[in-house]
């Protein structure tokens, strides 16, 4: 019996940490789709990142990057977005 219940507790704490560590993971890769959305998509690399996706993870850690994209005409938009 003892074997069954601290089964089940290991298990409950387990399951509270994936869905914390998913909602901490999702949460980042939802703003990445996003970023990545308001970018203009033409991977030129012109900004030095490769592409719009590593641009949207460059603006992720410092906003500042986006002036870095010169054909994004509306960087307000994604300042905006990112709570400026
Ligand atoms: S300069 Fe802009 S359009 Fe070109 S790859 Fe970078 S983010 Fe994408």
């Amino acid at each position: 019996m003892i074997g069954v219940i601290s089964f089940t507790l290991i298990a409950f704490i387990f399951a509270i940490l994936i869905v914390l560590l998913n909602g901490y993971l999702f949460s980042d890769d939802e703003k990445l789709s996003k970023l990545e959305e308001m970018l203009p998509g033409y991977n030129c690399g012109s900004c030095g990142f490769g592409s719009c996706k590593g641009m949207a993870k460059a603006i992720l850690k410092d906003k500042e990057a986006v002036y870095k994209c010169r054909p994004l005409r509306d960087k307000e938009e994604i300042l905006k977005y990112l709570g400026e």
